[in-house]
């Protein structure tokens, strides 16, 4: 179909990404944790945008960029992007030509997978830069800290790899304090029975909650991924970092129903008295949780919180306004971002907010501030 003459709509729904704010995290993560920065843009920067983020975040200087998957690396690279890329969890074998082809630096987590990358390398005549694992109690990945010095001495005589790091994954820093200290000691014990700090590049095992929290010796790297993004998993340092994403959308509809009218699927909320409701366009097709659904969730318009009535469809919410509201169809409004924080809607969901953000769907256009001139 040829429709020369017609305007293309704006999106339903979209989230705006300012950049500036992501740049002014990255600099508290580094005062916070005095270290180098792997900055970790798995799942699509958090729901950010892979490639715009990874390339802001080159341009802010990072000692690594950390993903999931070849994949996302290799997303990376042919955006242009030249920094260091490190994979954050073990490898499957049908990945490590690629991985190797493309210097990319894995965590080893087993002998097995070492010798693998370590024959790739020898063919291809390259030496590659690794960095050991070790479980200091996440359990995903990585070797047991009980008898490491045996599989470190046989990751030694390896030919052409290099270990040039080693690495390990708080469980619960956001939730138990002395279980994260005994893997902080656990971690820094290891690196001693190893040989000492001097024998390795890079040391690292926090999160952003391990940098915010556990100020701590023993290493020069970091790993946030959630404060970049301008959430703090411990609420009390929230204060310090700039909102990066807000969802938003537009009012649909205004409508007053008359009393005992039902609202969305199942009629879970029915009208006890003439009620102002406005249609918004946006609903779990776009990521908005479903989960949320007479839960108390708000949404912010003009200026005010409105709750969120009856369920979320896959395209349409129902908000409840005041009875003399003069919010109007085409208004603008926030699912989340400065007047909405992401962690009151996830808990609405009961969810946390990682899977908020990497939950919004494609179909929700992406559109960044630039960055403040200063
Ligand atoms: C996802 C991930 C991080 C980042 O965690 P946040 O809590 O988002 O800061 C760091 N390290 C590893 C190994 C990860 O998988």
């Amino acid at each position: 179909m040829n429709l020369p003459d017609s305007p293309i709509s704006p999106p339903r729904a979209w989230v705006e990404i300012d950049t500036a704010a992501l740049i002014e995290n990255l600099s508290f993560a580094r005062k916070a944790s005095g270290c180098g920065i792997m900055a970790v843009v798995k799942a699509g920067a958090y729901g950010h945008g892979l490639e715009v983020i990874s390339c802001t975040l080159e341009g802010a200087g990072v000692e690594f960029l950390g993903v999931a998957n070849i994949g996302e690396a290799r997303r990376i690279r042919e955006a242009g992007v030249c920094s260091r890329i490190y994979l954050l969890g073990a490898t499957w074998e049908a990945e490590r030509e690629e991985i190797v082809a493309r210097n990319i630096t894995p965590c080893i987590s087993s002998i097995e997978e070492a010798e693998e990358f370590a024959a790739i390398a020898r063919r291809r005549g390259v030496k590659l830069a690794v960095h050991i694992a070790v479980d200091t109690g996440m359990g995903r990945g990585g070797f047991l800290a009980e008898g490491i010095e045996d599989h470190f001495a046989k990751l030694l005589m390896i030919d052409s790899l290099e270990i040039e790091g080693i690495a390990s994954h708080l469980s619960s820093a956001d939730e138990d304090e002395e279980f994260t200290w005994r893997q902080i000691n656990s971690f820094e014990s290891t690196v001693e029975k190893l040989g000492g700090a001097e024998h390795f590049l890079w040391r690292h095992l926090s999160n952003s909650a391990g940098i915010l929290g556990y100020p701590m010796g023993c290493r020069n790297l970091a790993r946030p991924g959630l404060m970049l993004y301008g959430i703090s998993p411990i609420p009390s340092f929230q204060k310090s970092l700039k909102n990066v994403m807000s969802l938003k959308s537009r009012v649909t509809l205004v409508r007053t129903l008359p009393a005992g009218h039902g609202v969305s699927y199942g009629r879970s909320f029915v009208t006890k008295r003439p009620t102002r409701i406005a249609t918004v366009g946006i609903g779990y097709g776009d990521g908005y949780p479903r989960h949320i659904s007479g839960k108390g969730a708000e949404v912010y318009i003009r200026g005010a919180k409105h709750p969120v009535i009856g369920r979320v469809t896959m395209d349409q919410i129902m908000v409840e306004l005041p009875d003399q509201s003069d919010i109007r169809c085409g208004d603008e409004v926030e699912l989340f971002g400065k007047h909405i924080p992401v962690a009151d809607l996830a808990a609405h969901a009961d969810t946390i907010a990682w899977e908020i953000l990497t939950a919004i769907t494609p179909r929700v256009t992406r559109s960044y501030l630039p960055l403040h001139s200063k």
